[in-house]
């Protein structure tokens, strides 16, 4: 199968409905060829920082927030950030990935400070989705604009995709009616990249959206890069169920891959799609380099989030290199903008 012109809603409907994975893959791979360096898969070493776990949002699919009163509620002191950064420095990471719950008791200067310290130490800041940039702007009462500025003169440098799950507010409104709705996530993302700061971009599904659901997401995003060109990456991967949590609709690899493929195909303006090892394990990402992405992700040195719902697969710098070049290909450390590092 060959594919040389713009994908439609409708095409991309009948491809993930109708036809099978191989062929889906063998497009997405021949697509991936084509944008991107054919002999390297890149990969980052950064860490996971989530500074506090006490949301007000209830999203049902999450097993990590918790209520204030919570015994195991918490929030990042300054001590244990200098130390997080300084092990993160120690084995080679370029940034942090920071993002939290929706914690109204912190002031914004805690936000700020805490921007500033990381970027003191060296490290880059790839921090605060979309949901958190908005809910900022409504506990602060300031425009989105202006904390998207105060956050990038402390230092930030790029926003995570975090928060997307389906841009559907069907889906939304039935798991997490308080978080940021379809519009509002558009709009802080093309905020963001209006004043030059690049984002990733993420899709969770496998909850309640149909495959129309989809494929509107990915149409959402597409639309949103021909108008700033502000997306580095997409990710995507399934949910995670986790006891008393939302029922997993699917949970087998296959899915996977033909979400990632089709993503592929339909997001030909995003230059990079990343591998969801995380969620995955490593097996499946590896074959995932044959089903569209390019990128392996990075080593997060502390995951806390689909860890909270049970999943736990970790891995080190030594061991992503290894999964990438026994799938044939040659590991290239890179930045959070996807620039190849020496
Ligand atoms: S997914 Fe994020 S916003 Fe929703 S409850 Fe969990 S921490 Fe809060």
């Amino acid at each position: 199968m060959k594919w040389d012109k713009r994908m439609g809603v409708k095409e991309a409907l009948r491809l993930a409905l109708k036809y099978d994975l191989f062929s889906l893959g063998a497009l997405a791979e021949e697509i991936r060829m084509r944008l991107n360096d054919p002999h390297i898969v890149t990969y980052a070493v950064d860490r996971n920082i989530n500074y506090t776990n006490i949301c007000i949002s209830q999203c049902r699919y999450c097993a990590f927030s918790r209520e204030r009163e919570a015994p195991d509620a918490y929030v990042l002191d300054q001590e244990t950030l200098l130390e997080k950064l300084r092990a993160t420095k120690k084995r080679g990471g370029t940034h942090i990935l920071l993002q939290g719950g929706l914690n109204p008791h912190l002031p914004f200067s805690y936000h700020l400070n805490m921007v500033r310290t990381i970027r003191e130490s060296g490290l880059g800041v790839h921090g605060y989705s979309p949901p958190e940039i908005l809910f900022f702007s409504q506990l602060y009462k300031r425009p989105i604009e202006y904390i998207l500025e105060a956050l990038k003169d402390a230092g930030l440098g790029s926003v995570p995709g975090g928060g997307a799950e389906i841009l559907s507010d069907r889906v939304r409104k039935a798991l997490s009616p308080k978080k940021a709705s379809t519009k509002e996530y558009l709009t802080v993302m093309e905020k963001a990249h209006r004043i030059g700061l690049k984002s990733t971009v993420t899709m969770m599904f496998g909850h309640m959206e149909s495959w129309v659901e989809r494929i509107v997401h990915l149409k959402l995003i597409r639309d949103l890069q021909d108008r700033t060109g502000g997306f580095t990456a997409f990710i995507c991967w399934p949910y995670q169920p986790w006891p008393n949590g939302l029922p997993q609709k699917v949970n087998y690899p296959a899915e996977y891959l033909r979400v990632l493929a089709i993503s592929r195909i339909f997001l030909d303006n995003i230059s990079h799609i990343q591998a969801s090892w995380v969620t995955q394990g490593k097996d499946v990402a590896q074959i995932a380099l044959f089903y569209g992405a390019d990128d392996m992700g990075s080593t997060m040195m502390e995951e806390n989030v689909v860890s909270s719902a049970g999943t736990t697969h970790m891995l080190d710098e030594w061991a992503i290199r290894e999964i990438i070049t026994r799938a044939g290909f040659l590991p290239k450390k890179r930045d959070v903008f996807y620039r190849i590092l020496n």
